[in-house]
């Protein structure tokens, strides 16, 4: 494994004062970063831990719809915000709390850090969290370099689907956290295999192992697959987490979470 990967890991359960930070990343959108977020933080509140979630996505906000949030406008107090809770009870905030509905977000770069900063800096530890799952921007930009120079993450998990191109995107977000000694906490393979909605049988269409043994030339640990799914798409679309049940839906996403905080 590589250096500091046992440190992090032990970090996750440790008590600790504080908010710990864990990014959540990928080389590039539509891989199920967003998706992966919310239900890693279901995931893990439903092993225990006081998770919160902030969604710093700035080029596509989607935690308020995953997570049932929509509309909702967060309090503040003494210029902090307060977050607000979001599906299974997760406290949480959105880059999309920062502007009225329907407007885009163009930012540059000072205003971004600023956003982010607002974002870290809420009464997480007035929620009960002392864990943040952050759900960055695909790629390598302003947030990401932010995340790394001002509010150091304790851990990074990276997100990809088992196509290559996906997977050499990945290899570039994962040397950016390591540049930055920020200690990879593993890899999630995501739309692995095709999960039949009649029968159940999961398919490879793009084959399999790629993730698994990308991780392994990383150095970084391998978390888990989740499928390529009707039911993963269908719940997230409805702000009902998948990972809150407990059916083999919820099972990978549950797997992940348990290997992150063995
Ligand atoms: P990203 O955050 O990487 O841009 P999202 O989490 O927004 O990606 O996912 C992109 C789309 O793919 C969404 O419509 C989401 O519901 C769907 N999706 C993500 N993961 C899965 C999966 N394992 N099975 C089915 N659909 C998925």
């Amino acid at each position: 494994a590589a250096p500091g990967v046992s440190d992090a890991r032990v970090a996750l359960t440790a008590e600790r004062r504080g908010v710990r930070i864990v990014a959540v990343g990928s080389g590039k959108g539509g891989v199920g970063k967003s998706t992966v977020s919310a239900n890693l933080a279901v995931a893990l509140k439903k092993l225990g831990h006081h998770v919160g979630l902030v969604d710093a996505d700035i080029h596509g906000p989607s935690q308020a719809r995953l997570m049932a949030s929509e509309g909702q406008r967060p309090a503040a107090r003494d210029s902090r915000m307060i977050p607000i809770i979001g599906a299974q009870g997760v406290p949480m905030l959105s880059m999309a709390h920062l502007v009225p509905d329907g407007q885009a977000i163009a930012w540059r770069g000072p205003m971004v850090g600023n956003a982010l900063g607002q974002l870290l800096d809420a009464r997480w530890a007035e929620a009960g969290v002392d864990l943040l799952i952050v759900d960055l921007p695909p790629g390598t930009g302003d947030i990401q370099l932010s995340m790394l120079q001002k509010h150091k993450p304790m851990g990074a998990v990276i997100v990809s689907t088992p196509q290559d191109l996906a997977l050499i995107d990945a290899t570039r977000a994962v040397s950016l956290f390591e540049q930055a000694h920020v200690p990879m906490l593993g890899l999630v393979e995501n739309m692995a295999g095709y999960a039949c909605p009649h029968c159940g049988e999961v398919s490879d269409p793009f084959g399999q192992g790629g993730a698994e043994a990308a991780a392994g030339r990383m150095g970084m640990p391998f978390l888990g697959r989740i499928p390529l799914a009707m039911a993963i798409r269908q719940a997230s679309d409805a702000g009902t987490p998948p990972a809150a049940g407990d059916d083999a839906v919820a099972e990978p996403f549950m797997a992940i979470a348990r290997a992150l905080s063995e």
